[in-house]
């Protein structure tokens, strides 16, 4: 009924493509402000300004082998080794004609020499080395001051991750503190009156707290800082409280359960009172039931209470949510295309069925699905590494049909 459409409770509860559910998640989230950390702090974060070299690397002319620094325009058979030039600090060494160094890989050229032959290319006479080698060149052998990177040249620029090359590249050049975009503080919160500790027996009725468990071990492949994980009960005066709590020290309030339409699921109403709410419910499966809302600068997902809906749910809009505010510009996955290794049944939603992707011989991605893919069924989910994706329609896919998957671990290798 368009009555029914034009309300804006009926246009929450719209069920949204999950394409459409991600865009809102995107259009909320923006980088964390800057900070200034340690180097060795900053594997994994993101580069939040451009990097000017302050200096030549190499910082002076240095050989590249082991051998003689000499000039290349002498042209003495022999020569006199007046020393020996070591990777470190300078000695007091210089080639004048008729004279060599003994030179090390890494180590400044000597004053007077311009070019180095490798130990390869000589002989030697008690204090006297031969050089065996027709044509010397000036430059042999010589990495010349600057010519890695020159001062002054910008060698990373913002946005960029800081894995190891570049944690090395900074540290060559001497930039330590580095500014990066500050690490999302993330609150988890299980609820649920049924949920008892992992290590607590089980009395009729309850189970274990399992999401606040997976969750936290997903958050900890990101740079996040977790600031509070616990539990709550299904008591809507305690569970407003504690989220009105974490939504002043957070940027991403994480909950999971009470969001589906039974009586109890009061994070939906919390959420709905306590925050602006752009979606309810994704099209689909598992986890329909997902709520995201914001609160002034704070993201807040409401996952579902199912453990796989809750992971599934993470790796689709929390984790892209996440990688913004830490400055990614590479947020969202990539999708690929995979082939069906079987036959698969599809449902009345864009199915995200747990699997194993894996390359064959003729480098084509094949995903088999994981077995029984209940949303409360984890094992589902232990021994897949990716998702793939099969949308709604009126006949089975076919082995050897090619979908969109999404990889979450390492690629693997078909034996
Ligand atoms: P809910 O969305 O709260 O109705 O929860 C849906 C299902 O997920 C129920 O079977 C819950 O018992 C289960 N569930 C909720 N929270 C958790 C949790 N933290 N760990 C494991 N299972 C949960
Ligand atoms: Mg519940």
């Amino acid at each position: 009924m368009s009555t029914e459409l034009a309300s804006p409770m009926t246009d929450l509860d719209r069920m949204r493509h999950p394409a459409e559910a991600l865009e809102l998640v995107v259009a909320h989230s923006a980088p964390l402000p800057v900070e200034q950390i340690p180097l060795r702090a900053c594997a994994g974060r993101v580069l939040a300004a451009d990097v000017t070299a302050p200096e030549n690397h190499p910082p002076f002319p240095a050989s590249t082998m082991d051998g003689f620094a000499v000039n290349s325009e002498d042209v003495s058979p022999w020569r006199e080794i007046v020393g020996v030039q070591n990777a470190g600090p300078v000695l007091d060494l210089e080639v004048t004609p008729g004279m060599a160094v003994r030179i090390m890989t890494g180590a400044p050229l000597p004053p007077g020499a311009d070019a180095v032959v490798r130990i390869e290319n000589t002989e030697l006479a008690d204090d006297h080395v031969i050089i065996n080698q027709d044509v010397i060149n000036s430059g042999d052998n010589i990495r010349p001051i600057g010519s890695d990177i020159a001062a002054g040249a910008t060698v990373l620029e913002t946005g960029v991750f800081l894995g190891p090359s570049e944690i090395g590249l900074l540290a060559s050049l001497g930039i330590d503190p580095v500014s990066v975009y500050r690490k999302p503080r993330v609150a988890v919160i299980s609820t649920g009156d049924e949920l008892v500790e992992p290590d607590q027996p089980l009395a009729p009725g309850m189970i274990r707290d399992s999401n606040r468990f997976s969750l936290l071990a997903a958050l900890g492949q990101l740079p996040v800082d977790v600031v509070w994980a616990g539990k709550g009960p299904d008591d809507r005066v305690h569970l407003e409280t504690l989220l009105r709590e974490r939504i002043a020290d957070c940027d991403v309030v994480l909950t999971t359960g009470g969001v589906s339409m039974g009586d109890l699921d009061l994070i939906k109403a919390i959420l709905g009172d306590l925050a602006d709410v752009h979606f309810r419910r994704v099209f689909m499966k598992p986890g329909k039931p997902l709520n995201f809302a914001t609160s002034g600068q704070t993201l807040l997902f409401g996952l579902p209470g199912n453990p796989v809906s809750a992971l599934v749910g993470f790796e689709l809009f929390v984790r892209p949510a996440l990688r913004i505010l830490g400055g990614h510009q590479e947020a969202v996955r990539p999708r690929l295309l995979v082939h069906l290794a079987h036959d698969i049944e599809p449902t009345d939603r864009i199915d995200h069925q747990r699997a194993w992707i894996a390359q064959n011989d003729a480098g084509q991605l094949v995903a088999s699905t994981t077995g029984a893919q209940g949303s409360s069924r984890l094992a589902s989910f232990t021994g897949s590494n990716g998702l793939v994706i099969v949308p709604p329609r009126d006949r089975r896919y076919v082995a050897g049909e090619a979908v969109e998957g999404i990889l979450l671990g390492d690629l693997a290798r078909i034996p």
